[in-house]
C-alpha cells in the first residue's frame, strides 16, 4: 500500500505527553515518529518530578533520624553522601530512560534523536546526528515542554536552575532560592533537610500563590520551623562573585553569601527554533501555542499538548492531554481533557495535598460557604519531640452540601488527597464525607470526622 505521508502522525518531544501520546498511537495502528533532541521522558523523568521527589525522600530521612530518639533509638550521627546519593539517582534515571525507548520501539515507535523543526503542518525536519532529516506526516504533536525562566538581574548568569541541582558539586552549604512556587519551596525543603542552610526569598507577601491562603500560611510556619529562613516580600537585585561564593545583594540594601543562588522563577513554553513563525502555527503569552478543546492549533493537522501550552504544568495534565489527543485522531473520540478538580502535591516538609477550590474561590463562586477545618499534631509527634503540625480542610458549597475543596498540609499529603480527589470527582457531599468511617489512628481520618 502507498501512503501520502511518511508517518500517520509525528511527535516533537520525548517527554511526559509525547511518549504517551507516540505509544498510545502506534498502539492503536498508527506509524508513528518521534524525535527527541535530548534524553528521553523529558522533564519529569530527568530533572522534575522523579528526581526531584527521590531526593525528597532523601531529604525526610533527616526528620526521621531526628524523630527517632523519642522512640528509643539511637541513631548516632547521620551523615549524607551526596555524591552517592547523585550516583545512585543517576543510575536510576538511566534505567528509566531504557524503560522510555523500550516502550517506544516495542510499541512500533522510530525515534530520532535530534532536534526537529516544523516547516509545515505536515513536514518536519530533524537535525539528527547524520545530518538533516525531512519527513512528512499525516498529524503532528508539539510536545516539547518549557524551560526555566529567569529574571535578566545583573550577575543572574552566576546562579543556576533546577536543572542543575541535582548534579551539584560540591554539595552547597548555603542556598539561596529565588521564588515562593512550586520548585522554590520544594528544593528549599529537599535542600534543608539534606542539611544546606537556606535562604529563601519570595517578592510577594506570602509563598505559593494560587493556594488556599491557610494552607499558605501554615506551610510558611512550618517551612521556618525546619530552619529554613524564609524572607517575604524580598528581592534579590543583583548577583556577584564573593571570594566565598556568590554575593546576594538584596533590594534593601542588605546582602547574603551564598554557595548556590537557585531561580526557581517560573518556566516558559520550550518554542524557540521550532519554526511557529514560519509554519504560521498562533502563539499566546511567552510564546505558548494555543490550541482548541482538541488541542489542536491554529493549523489544522497540527496539535499541541503538555508544558508548551503553558496550561497547568504537570505530568499527569499532559499525559491526560495526549491521551485525548490520540483517541480524537485514531480512537472514538470520546475522551476530553476535564481541567477540573485536578489534584496536585507540592514535595515540601511537610507536604501539601490539595484538589478543587480554595476558600476565597468558594466564596466568590458560592453564596453561602462552610468551611471545616483541624489544625493539630499529628500522634507520631507526641513522642517524636517535634513541633511539625498538620492543617486539614474542607470547602462545603452549602447549598448542594458538595465538598468543592479539600486541603492537606501534613504528611504523605499528596498519597492522601490523591483518593479523596476521586470522591470529589463523583460529587462527594459532606453529609457523605460524615458518613464515612474513619480509618483509626490515621491523619487522613480527619477529614471524615470534622464537624
Ligand atoms: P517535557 O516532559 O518537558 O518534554 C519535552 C521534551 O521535548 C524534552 O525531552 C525536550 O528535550 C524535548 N524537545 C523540546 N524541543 C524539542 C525539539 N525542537 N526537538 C526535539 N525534542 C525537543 N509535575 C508533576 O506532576 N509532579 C511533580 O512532582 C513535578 N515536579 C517537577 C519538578 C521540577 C523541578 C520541574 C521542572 C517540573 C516538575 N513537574 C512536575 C512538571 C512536569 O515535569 C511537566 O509538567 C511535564 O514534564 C510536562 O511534560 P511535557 O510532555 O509537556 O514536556
Ligand atoms: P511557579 O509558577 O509555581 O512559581 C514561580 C515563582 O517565581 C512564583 O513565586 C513567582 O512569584 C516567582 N517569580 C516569577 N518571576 C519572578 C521574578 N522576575 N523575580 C522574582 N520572583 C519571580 O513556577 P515554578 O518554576 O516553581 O514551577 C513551574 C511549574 O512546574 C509549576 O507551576 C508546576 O506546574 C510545575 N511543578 C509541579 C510540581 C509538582 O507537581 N509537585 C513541582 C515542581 C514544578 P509570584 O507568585 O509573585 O508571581
Amino acid at each position: 500500500m502507498r501512503h501520502e505521508h511518511d508517518f500517520d502522525f509525528f511527535v516533537i518531544g520525548g517527554g511526559s505527553g509525547g511518549v504517551r501520546a507516540a505509544r498510545m498511537a502506534a498502539q492503536r495502528g498508527a506509524r508513528v515518529g518521534l524525535a527527541e533532541a535530548a534524553a528521553l521522558g523529558g522533564t519529569c523523568v530527568n530533572v522534575g518530578c522523579i528526581p526531584k521527589k527521590l531526593y525528597s525522600h532523601a531529604a525526610h530521612y533527616s526528620h526521621d533520624f531526628a524523630d527517632a530518639a523519642g522512640f528509643g533509638w539511637d541513631v548516632g550521627e547521620p551523615r549524607l553522601d551526596w555524591a552517592r546519593l547523585k550516583a545512585n539517582r543517576a543510575k536510576e534515571i538511566a534505567r528509566l530512560n531504557g524503560v522510555y525507548e523500550q516502550l517506544l520501539t516495542g510499541a512500533g515507535v522510530q525515534i530520532l534523536r535530534g532536534w526537529a523543526q516544523l516547516v509545515d503542518g505536515h513536514t518536519i525536519k530533524v537535525e539528527t546526528t547524520t545530518g538533516p532529516r525531512t519527513h512528512t506526516a499525516g498529524h503532528v504533536l508539539i510536545a516539547t515542554g518549557g524551560t526555566a525562566s529567569v529574571p535578566p538581574i545583573p550577575g543572574a548568569s552566576l546562579a543556576v536552575t533546577s536543572d542543575s541541582m541535582f548534579d551539584l558539586a560540591p554539595f552547597p552549604r548555603r542556598l539561596v532560592v529565588v521564588g515562593g512556587g512550586y520548585i522554590a519551596c520544594e528544593f528549599a525543603s529537599i535542600f534543608r533537610g539534606l542539611g544546606a542552610e537556606v535562604t529563601q526569598l519570595y517578592r510577594g507577601e506570602q509563598i505559593l500563590r494560587g493556594f488556599d491562603d491557610e494552607v499558605r500560611h501554615f506551610i510558611a510556619g512550618e517551612m521556618l520551623k525546619t530552619g529554613i529562613d524564609l524572607r517575604l516580600g524580598t528581592e534579590a537585585e543583583s548577583l556577584s562573585k564573593a571570594p566565598g561564593g556568590i554575593e546576594v545583594m538584596l533590594h534593601d540594601g542588605s546582602r547574603l553569601e551564598a554557595d548556590t543562588v537557585l531561580f526557581a522563577t517560573g518556566r516558559v513554553p520550550n518554542v524557540e527554533g521550532l519554526g511557529l513563525d514560519a509554519a504560521a502555527v498562533r502563539q499566546g503569552k511567552h510564546g505558548a501555542i494555543e490550541v482548541d478543546a482538541h488541542h489542536r492549533t491554529s493549523l489544522p493537522s497540527v496539535f499541541a499538548v503538555g508544558d508548551v501550552t503553558a496550561r497547568l504544568q504537570l505530568t499527569p495534565v499532559a499525559l491526560a492531554e495526549a491521551m485525548a489527543v490520540v483517541d480524537h485522531l485514531f480512537g472514538d473520540g470520546r475522551r476530553r481533557m476535564d481541567y477540573d478538580g485536578v489534584p496536585t502535591a507540592v514535595f515540601t516538609h511537610p507536604n501539601i495535598g490539595t484538589v478543587g477550590l480554595t476558600e476565597a474561590q468558594a466564596r466568590e463562586k458560592f453564596a453561602h460557604v462552610a468551611v471545616f477545618r483541624s489544625d493539630f499534631k499529628p500522634l507520631r509527634h507526641t513522642l517524636s519531640g517535634s513541633s511539625e503540625r498538620c492543617l486539614l480542610k474542607l470547602v462545603v458549597d452549602s447549598a448542594s452540601d458538595r465538598v468543592v475543596g479539600l486541603h492537606m498540609v501534613g504528611p504523605d499529603a499528596g498519597e492522601v488527597v490523591q483518593g479523596f480527589a476521586v470522591a470529589m470527582k463523583a460529587g462527594a457531599t459532606k453529609a457523605l464525607f460524615d458518613a464515612t468511617i474513619g480509618i483509626h489512628p490515621t491523619v487522613a481520618e480527619e477529614f471524615v470526622t470534622m464537624r
